[in-house]
């Protein structure tokens, strides 16, 4: 079989024909928990790289219930139609099983795009991947990018601390809010609103105006206490129907806005440069702790080590030193 010659490729020549099986195939094979899979996806993605980066990501965060997958269905297909762009749709989520049964990403709950020819869907990663499920993410944007989508949108639940992946992957971060739920936050973490360059306030149709307009002001307010982003950018907010395609333009105005304002101050492309370095970093420390503890020598004493530290026979740091010395040896 001809694939068996150069498996890599092969996978290469059909991801950048357009060919959306097989780009689906290749994520399999970065998300897989098999070292050989991913040596196989890692040259695809080294193939695949200049033929990267032309695309504009964007994170979308927010509660779940406050209408993510909505937004994305509307938001998607607006880009679409409207624009001639090519969606694909990436989500991350630490805490999906292998079953799949991601709360995220779920291809039943975005229909119409699903179905669509220039839309691509995928769920998280499972929790398992071989470094990470941001790192997955990460590398899953560059294939797609190689595909010929040209808008990444990336969907996450803004409760953990996967955001703070998100914001080193994308070039403009989205929070969606509701009006009047609650007070201040909704939960969503201070961190988050600090990262966010537009605050949607979604379900427009089902509030009254004057809380809508006291949202948005409060929203406002608490974006100023914030210390002024270094892309140069005001963050907006807005409200907007994602049920009822209202703010859907806007929302695609403010990002073009963002776009033009950070490639002509040059954030845009320090900040991808930023984000390449971020994930150098990330990957060696991942896979340095991976080699430590799948060592052997490491993973017989680590037991002992540990129980001796919890009994304060030995302090954790001099027990650490211990170890990397082992390690090292
Ligand atoms: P997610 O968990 O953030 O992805 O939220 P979903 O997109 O699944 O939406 C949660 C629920 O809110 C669903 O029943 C949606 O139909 C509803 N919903 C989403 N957007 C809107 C909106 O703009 N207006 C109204 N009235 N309902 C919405």
């Amino acid at each position: 079989k001809k694939q068996t010659l150069n498996p890599a490729s092969y996978y290469f020549d059909a991801i950048i024909a357009g060919n959306i099986t097989i780009l689906s195939k290749a994520i399999t094979l970065l998300e897989s928990t098999k070292i050989e899979n991913h040596k196989i996806a890692e040259e695809i993605i080294e193939l695949c790289l200049p033929y990267s980066g032309k695309s504009q990501r964007i994170g979308i965060t927010g509660v779940p219930g406050v209408g993510k997958s909505t937004f994305i269905e509307s938001f998607g297909k607006y880009l679409i139609n409207e624009h001639h762009k090519k969606v694909a749709v990436l989500a991350i989520d630490p805490s999906s099983q292998k079953s799949g049964g991601s709360i995220l990403g779920d291809k039943t709950r975005m229909n119409d795009l699903s179905i669509n020819s220039n839309a691509f869907i995928r769920p998280s990663p499972s929790a398992g991947a071989l470094g990470g499920v941001a790192k997955a993410t990460r590398e899953s944007i560059i294939l797609c990018e190689a595909a010929g989508f040209n808008i990444i949108l990336i969907e996450t639940v803004g409760v953990g601390q996967s955001e703070t992946n998100v914001n080193s992957m994308v070039d403009f971060f989205l929070l969606l809010m509701l009006a009047g739920a609650g007070d201040e936050l909704q939960g969503i973490k201070r961190g988050i609103m600090e990262m966010a360059d537009a605050i949607l306030i979604n379900k427009s149709d089902s509030e009254d105006s004057t809380k809508i307009k006291l949202a948005k002001q409060n929203y406002k307010n608490a974006l100023h206490l914030f210390p002024a982003n270094k892309s140069g950018w005001l963050p907006k907010v807005e409200s907007c129907s994602a049920l009822n395609n209202i703010g859907i333009e806007k929302t695609w105005e403010i990002i073009n806005k963002h776009n033009e304002l950070t490639h002509l101050n040059g954030w845009f492309e320090q900040n991808r440069k930023d984000q390449a370095k971020f994930w150098l970093n990330e990957t060696i420390s991942d896979s340095i702790k991976n080699m430590f503890y799948q060592n052997e020598k490491i993973k017989s004493l680590l037991p002992q080590i540990e129980n001796d530290v919890v009994n304060g026979i030995i302090s954790p740091f001099k027990a650490a030193h211990l170890l990397l010395n082992e390690f090292k040896k």
